[in-house]
C-alpha cells in the first residue's frame, strides 16, 4: 500500500482501481490450462477490458498464452493497435464498408455478424482479400446468421472468390445454467447449421462457441474458446463454481471522521438518522464515479478489515460510513469498495446481487475519474488516469 502511496501523484485524490497483473496473468494460464488440447483462448476485452483497461491487460496476453484478442468495437481494436498490440484481433461488432476498410489496414479481424455485414464484406471482397470469421445464430436470438439466411449467406460467399472464411461461430445465451438445456441446443443447431454450409461447399478451417460460463463447464467445441469475464476472477456459472482470483481492487481513504449525537441525521434528504451517538467516515468517491446511487443506506465498505455500512445518500463525490464500530478508525485508514481486506472481501457478486444486476455491470461501471493502478507483484507498473499525470 505504501508503496503505491509513494508512486501515487499527490495532487490526486487517494481513490483508485488496482488492477493486479500477475492475478490476470494467472487468471489467463488457469483458463488456458482448462481447454481442451487443441483449442486456444481467444481474451474478450471490449469495453475497456470490462473496466480494467484494455492495453494495459492486452500486454499481459502474450502470444504463447492468448491466440487472439476479442473487442466489439472497432475503436476498441484501434486503441489496442495503437498501443502496439500485435496480437490477432477480432472485432465482434456490424462493420459499415468503411469501417471494414479501416480494420483490415491495421490487421483487424472483422467478425461478420449477419448477413448485411456478410453483404458489405463481400462487396469490399470484389476489390481485395478479405478473411472474416462469421457468426451463426443458434438460438441467442441478437446478432448471426440464422438458418433461413443460409441461402444467401452462401450466394454471397460464391460470388466473392476473395472473401475467405477463417471461422464460424456462435454465443451461447444461458450457459451459466448447466440446468438449461439450450446449450445443448444451441451446439446441436451450430454443429447443423455448418453442415448445411458445407454441403454447399462453405467450409471454415475454425470454429468457436464457448464462452466464460461454458469454458468452466468444459463445453469448448472446435478451436477457440472466447472467454471475457472469468479473466477477471469474476463467477460464471449461476451455481457454486471455482472461482478464479479478482483483479480489480477499488479503494480509497477517510477523509474526515465526524462524532454525530443520537438524532443526528446524514446527507441529501436526511435518509439516515444516528439511533445512537455514532462516527461517521466521509470517502472522496461518489456516484460519479460510478459507485451506483441505488448502495445509499445499503451498500457496506470494508475499514480495518470490517464491514462498515454506508450511512445516508451517496453524493456524486462523497460517500458517507458509519464507522462507530471500528476501533481505534483514524482520518488515512484505508476504505475497500470492490475487493479484499485483511481476511474480508466485497465482491463483484455481492455488490452485483444487492444493485440487481450482473458483475459484468459492476465492472463496467467503475468510472473514467477512477486512476487506475497497475500492480505486478508489489510494483506499480503504470497508473492510467484521465487528469494526465
Ligand atoms: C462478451 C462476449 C464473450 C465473452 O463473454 P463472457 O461471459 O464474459 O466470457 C464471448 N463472445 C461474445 C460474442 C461476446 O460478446
Amino acid at each position: 500500500m505504501d508503496r503505491i502511496s509513494t508512486f501515487f501523484p499527490l495532487e490526486q485524490r487517494p481513490t483508485w482501481a488496482e488492477i493486479d497483473l500477475a492475478a490476470f496473468e494467472r487468471n489467463v494460464d488457469a483458463i488456458a490450462a482448462m481447454l481442451p488440447r487443441e483449442a486456444k483462448l481467444i481474451a474478450l476485452l471490449k469495453a475497456d477490458a470490462y473496466g480494467h483497461g484494455a492495453v494495459e491487460l492486452a500486454r499481459r496476453c502474450t502470444p504463447g498464452r492468448v491466440a487472439m484478442i476479442g473487442v466489439a468495437l472497432l475503436e476498441e481494436a484501434l486503441e489496442l493497435r495503437r498501443a502496439g498490440i500485435e496480437l490477432p484481433i477480432l472485432v465482434l461488432g456490424p462493420l459499415n464498408s468503411t469501417q471494414l476498410r479501416v480494420a483490415l489496414e491495421w490487421h483487424i479481424t472483422p467478425g461478420v455478424p449477419g448477413p448485411e455485414a456478410l453483404a458489405v464484406a463481400a462487396r469490399v471482397a470484389q476489390e481485395r482479400d478479405v478473411a472474416i470469421h462469421l457468426k451463426l445464430d443458434s438460438g441467442m436470438g441478437r446478432m448471426g446468421c440464422v438458418e433461413s439466411d443460409l441461402p444467401s449467406v452462401i450466394e454471397m460467399i460464391r460470388s466473392a472468390p476473395q472473401l475467405k472464411i477463417d471461422a464460424l461461430y456462435t454465443h451461447f445465451a444461458n450457459a451459466s445454467d448447466p440446468s438449461d438445456p439450450m446449450t445443448q441446443q444451441q451446439l446441436e443447431k451450430f454443429d447443423s447449421m455448418v453442415v448445411t454450409l458445407k454441403e454447399h461447399g462453405v467450409t471454415a478451417p475454425q470454429h468457436h462457441a464457448a464462452n466464460s460460463a461454458a469454458t468452466m463447464r468444459s463445453i469448448v467445441p472446435g478451436d477457440f474458446a472466447r472467454v471475457g469475464v472469468a479473466l477477471f476472477g469474476a463467477e460464471s456459472l449461476d451455481v457454486d463454481s471455482p472461482r478464479l482470483e479478482p483483479v480489480m481492487r477499488w479503494r480509497s481513504e477517510i477523509a474526515r471522521l465526524k462524532d454525530v449525537p443520537a438524532g443526528a441525521s446524514v446527507g441529501y434528504g436526511a435518509t439516515w438518522r444516528a439511533e445512537r451517538a455514532s462516527r461517521i467516515a466521509t470517502i472522496p468517491v461518489g456516484y460519479a464515479d460510478g459507485y451506483h446511487r441505488r448502495l445509499s443506506n445499503t451498500g457496506e465498505m470494508l475499514v480495518r478489515g470490517k464491514r462498515v455500512p454506508i450511512a445516508g445518500r451517496i453524493s456524486m463525490d462523497l460517500i458517507t460510513l458509519d464507522v462507530t464500530d471500528v476501533a481505534d478508525v483514524a482520518v488515512g485508514d484505508e476504505v475497500v469498495l470492490l475487493g479484499h481486506q485483511g481476511g474480508e472481501e466485497i465482491s463483484a457478486e455481492e455488490l452485483a446481487k444487492k444493485l440487481d444486476t450482473i458483475s459484468y455491470e459492476v465492472f463496467c461501471s467503475v468510472g473514467a475519474r477512477v486512476p487506475r493502478v497497475y500492480r505486478h507483484g508489489d510494483d506499480v507498473v503504470r497508473i492510467r488516469t484521465r487528469f494526465g499525470a
